[in-house]
């Protein structure tokens, strides 16, 4: 069998575990990823700082298990298991929703310490090739070169792809070149509200506040969260209108702002804290996207937030991301019945009907999650505390 080649762009989360599925199947990997190895100590810091931590579900762990059993299991190794919401109360009376009945429930998991995993497991495959500090500047699509430059001596490289993986991210270079050759439908919208992170640190060596729930203060326009970190801390978003940000103009401000409005977590995070991080933390934007279709011909595929950035109020968007794989993958595989479990076999016709599969079934289903994931930011940060919704939301279950 000739060798069949994927070029994966990007090495974050959704490009990292792609990298391995496609090593799975029989293809030779060449990953690409314009910053350097996080893995080294001296990069170790690197992670986009988009947020500390994520809440990884079933919806992940499921691509992860596909994948293999044991990264599961390593993965859970590194996770704190979150059964519910704890409701922090203006009083500062804490109120606690189970997510489910019976114990099902989400998992806060470092972003860096995902990321490394993943890379590690995509390097155990012999025939995956990882290149750090190499940006994707073009492609053709109809040939497969695709150009990249060196991040250090700005040198630009052509390789070539049987197919290529634009695993990229919301601002995906690969899928805006892709736009060029494909009648892609697309759309982007930033929400009013932006965020910044806070850190709690362990009081006395364990957990400031329960360690097993996903901690919110609803405030109605705006909200704090926060999810646990294995070193005890937690990690606290405060998500808000850039309206009420522009409002804050001094240190003094923002110390102001959460005694007001967050008593009981200024205590715990501490007002110097508050001060020093609110100064020096970045404050993000957070925006959604959809397009469709996600591929050209048997050339090219996006995944992950380049094909579907949401908004995290859901928790889902990583979560999305793994998903795509694992729909890609079992699609793959119904088409190569004759190539066992090897889709490094399929005919140029065969996968471009596979990709095409794909795109038509996940734009549909993602498209949804994109919708609900800014629909639960309303139920987050107002409704959790509606008492008459949630009565309504019960008996409706019932
Ligand atoms: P990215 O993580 O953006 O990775 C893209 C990679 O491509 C990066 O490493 C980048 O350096 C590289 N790259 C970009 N351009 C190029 C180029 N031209 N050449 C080479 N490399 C390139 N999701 C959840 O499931 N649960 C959560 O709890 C959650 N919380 C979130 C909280 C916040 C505040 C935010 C902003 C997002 C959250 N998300 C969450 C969403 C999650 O972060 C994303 O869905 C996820 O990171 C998408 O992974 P990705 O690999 O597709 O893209």
């Amino acid at each position: 069998m000739p060798e069949r080649r994927v070029v994966i762009v990007g090495g974050g989360l959704v490009g990292s575990l792609s990298a391995c599925y496609f090593a799975k199947r029989g293809w030779s990997v060449d990953l690409y990823e314009k910053r350097p190895d996080i893995r080294l100590p001296e990069h170790s810091n690197l992670v986009e700082h988009r947020s500390i931590n994520l809440a990884i579900s079933e919806r992940g762990f499921s691509a992860l298990r596909r994948l293999d059993p044991e990264l599961e299991a390593r993965v859970k190794e590194s996770v704190i298991p979150m059964h519910g919401r704890m409701i922090h109360s203006l009083d500062g009376k804490q109120t606690s929703q189970a997510y489910d009945v019976f114990g099902k429930h989400i998992n806060s998991v470092g972003r860096s310490t995902l990321i490394k995993l993943l890379l590690d497991e995509a390097s155990s495959y012999s025939q995956v090739t990882l290149h750090f500090g190499y940006e994707f500047i073009n492609a053709d699509f109809d040939s497969g070169r695709v150009m990249l430059q060196d991040a250090n001596s700005k040198e630009e490289c052509c390789v070539d792809a049987d197919l290529i993986v634009g695993a990229d991210g919301a601002h995906s270079r690969v899928r805006q070149r892709m736009m060029t050759k494909v009648r892609m439908n697309y759309s982007q919208t930033y929400i009013e509200h932006g965020y910044c992170e806070f850190s709690m640190p362990a009081q006395e060596g364990t957990f400031a506040m329960n360690p097993n729930h996903l901690h919110i203060w609803p405030r109605g326009s705006f909200m704090l969260i926060a999810l646990p970190n294995l070193d005890h801390s937690f990690t606290c978003t405060l998500f808000m209108p850039w309206s009420q940000f522009d409002e804050i103009k001094s240190n003094d401000d923002v110390v102001s702002f959460f005694r007001k409005h967050f008593p009981d977590a200024l205590q715990l995070i501490g007002e110097q804290r508050i001060r020093l991080e609110y100064a020096a933390n970045p404050k993000g934007s957070l925006m959604y996207l959809k397009c469709a279709p996600y591929t050209y011909k048997h050339r090219a595929v996006i995944l992950g937030d380049a094909a579907h950035a949401m908004v995290p109020f859901y928790g889902q968007g990583m979560n999305c991301g793994f998903e795509d794989i694992e729909v890609l993958d079992r699609i793959m595989l119904s088409q190569s019945d004759k190539a066992g479990d090897c889709t490094a076999a399929l005919s140029d016709e065969q996968l471009q009907q596979a990709l095409s599969e794909y795109s038509a079934l996940r734009s549909v289903d993602t498209s949804a999650i994109v919708d609900l994931a800014l629909q639960n930011y309303v139920e987050m940060r107002a409704k959790v505390v509606d008492f008459g919704y949630l009565a309504r939301k019960y008996l409706e279950g019932m």
